[in-house]
């Protein structure tokens, strides 16, 4: 079949899957109005991928001459990582920031088992490469749209898989294996999408010990395979919200849903890791390495509209002149430039790992620009809802600016500067009232990572003897000299 088109797509969601959205079972998610939010949004990849416009950046030829996604084939140059990036800033600068999620998110799933897989076959004499390449075809041949699950419900934070005290499913394991395949249970959380997926990739999302071996499991199935139930994330719309209110939420309902593994069966040729506890923080710290580099390439792209959003109401208001505004418009454009170019230079820094030929963004660059644009998102909110003013959370609905009992003293009293109207002016109040919401301040903090993941890699990958080398040199310090990097400098201060 290879590429889909979006009616197609939208038929393949019609597969008896469990999904559960504000207190109620959805029979068919193609026939919910919240849900369809959801499914439109993922249905632009189809759309795109059939658009010549696009298909040169978007698609690819296999090697039966059939178009594939580009997004599912593994990256093996920086080219092909460059080409990724363009491929993400397109998807999002087409969905308001949000780039479309048919393969967004499980691309970077794949591309960690792809990258460990080879490890623990190397190591085991495993067959989860081929699987893995096999399951890659599957998905290329259908032109599947894929979730990622690896964040766990996690119970106490304090414990790990094994220790948990209230029951032992607070992340996915093994309970049972069989000739033919094993039998999971236990639940992922905040899976984005998966509701208008096709299929799910799951995989640790954390370092194992010996004794959380049954916990070590990586796989990849349907959404409708018996015993998997979603339940859908509280959404900020209704069925009647429109998009003059909500103009982002309204046309992107990411649903990061929780799903719950009672007994699924997964087959030996969807495993990709199964006991192997020693890799399980490898594939979570690759899909992290792959994950961050596709977020900070989003985030630009959200950035450039928040900002663009930021001189926009500060004009609307009369007060782009203002000195305050000015230095807060300012700090915007640095803050959104630096993450377009940290992510950039994740790319342009790669790595490619001995007897692979495989590459992954540059882990530290991509930890730092991560946690670079998530530690300042409040500031910038702070910035953006300073410039707006308080209509930001005051303004009436789009229901009494329409209505003609109250639409001439809205039109009257929501005006501000002369030179837009009051209609674009409570439109752009809308968006930032969209761009500043707790979904946004908390998708941004958490989603790809918290901050503490990112410290925690940061310090791992730190050169702390470089840094230590240059200090002990300038300090006098004898043992500078041991450090390559500063070994035969030439003397400084000169003795001239
Ligand atoms: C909008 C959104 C979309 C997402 N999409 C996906 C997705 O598609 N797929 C997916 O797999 N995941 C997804 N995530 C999950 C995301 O990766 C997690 O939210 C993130 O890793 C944090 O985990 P948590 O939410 O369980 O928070 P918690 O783990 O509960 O963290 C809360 C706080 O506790 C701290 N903490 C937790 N454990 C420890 C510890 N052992 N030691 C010290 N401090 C600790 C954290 O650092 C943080 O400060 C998404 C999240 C969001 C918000």
């Amino acid at each position: 079949m290879a590429i889909k088109t979006p009616r197609q797509y939208l038929e393949s969601l019609k597969d008896g899957r469990v999904v559960y959205l504000n207190g109620e079972r959805v029979p068919d998610v193609t026939a919910h109005p919240v849900c369809k939010v959801t499914n439109d949004w993922v249905a632009i990849d189809y759309i795109m991928s059939n658009d010549p416009r696009y298909q040169d950046l978007l698609t690819d030829l296999d090697e039966d001459g059939e178009r594939v996604s580009f997004a599912l084939q593994p990256q093996r140059t920086r080219e092909d990582l460059l080409r990724l990036r363009e491929v993400v800033k397109l998807w999002a600068r087409v969905c308001f920031g949000k780039p479309s999620g048919a393969k967004f998110v499980a691309k970077d799933g794949l591309n960690a088992v792809t990258v460990v897989a080879p490890r623990v076959d190397n190591k085991y004499g495993t067959n989860y490469a081929a699987n893995v390449e096999a399951y890659r075809r599957h998905l290329q041949k259908n032109d599947l749209a894929f979730a990622m699950g690896l964040t766990d419900v996690k119970g106490d934070r304090n414990l790990r898989p094994s220790q948990q005290v209230q029951h032992k499913d607070f992340y996915v394991r093994i309970v049972e294996e069989r000739s033919d395949g094993i039998i999971v249970s236990g639940a992922k959380t905040h899976i984005s999408q998966a509701p208008a997926c096709n299929e799910i990739i799951v995989a640790p999302c954390r370092a194992m010990q010996k004794e959380d071996a049954a916990y070590a499991v990586a796989f990849g199935i349907p959404l409708n395979t018996p015993g998997i139930t979603m339940i859908c994330a509280q959404p900020e719309i209704t069925a009647d919200s429109d998009l003059f209110d909500h103009p982002i939420s309204k046309a992107v309902y990411i649903n990061d849903a929780t799903i719950i593994f009672d007994n699924v069966f997964i087959p030996n040729e969807r495993i990709f890791l199964k006991g192997e506890w020693e890799f399980a923080g490898q594939v979570a710290y690759m899909f992290a390495n792959f994950h961050r580099l596709s977020a900070e390439t989003y985030k630009a792209m959200e950035l450039e509209l928040f900002t663009g959003a930021a001189v926009l109401m500060a004009e609307y208001n009369g007060v782009e002149k203002k000195a305050h505004v000015r230095e807060k418009l300012t700090w915007l454009v640095m803050y959104t430039e630096a993450v377009e170019t940290l992510g950039l230079a994740a790319v342009e820094h790669c790595v490619s790992e001995r007897g692979s030929d495989l590459v992954y963004p540059n882990p530290m660059i991509a930890n730092i620009c991560k946690f670079y644009f998530a530690d300042n998102w409040h500031q910038a909110t702070k910035y953006i809802q300073d410039i707006g003013g308080g209509i930001i959370v005051t303004a009436p609905s789009y229901k009494d600016y329409t209505n003609p009992e109250t639409h001439a003293l809205m039109e009257k009293y929501f005006a501000g500067s002369a030179r837009t109207s009051t209609e674009n002016r409570l439109r752009m109040v809308k968006l930032v009232r969209d761009l500043t919401s707790c979904y946004e301040d908390v998708l941004t903090i958490h989603a790809e990572g918290s901050l503490e993941a990112q410290k925690l890699s940061i310090v791992q990958l730190a050169d702390w003897e470089r840094y230590k080398g240059a200090a002990m040199r300038a300090a006098g310090i004898a043992g500078a000299g041991e450090n390559p990097l500063f070994d035969g400098l030439p003397q400084f201060p000169p003795a001239l």
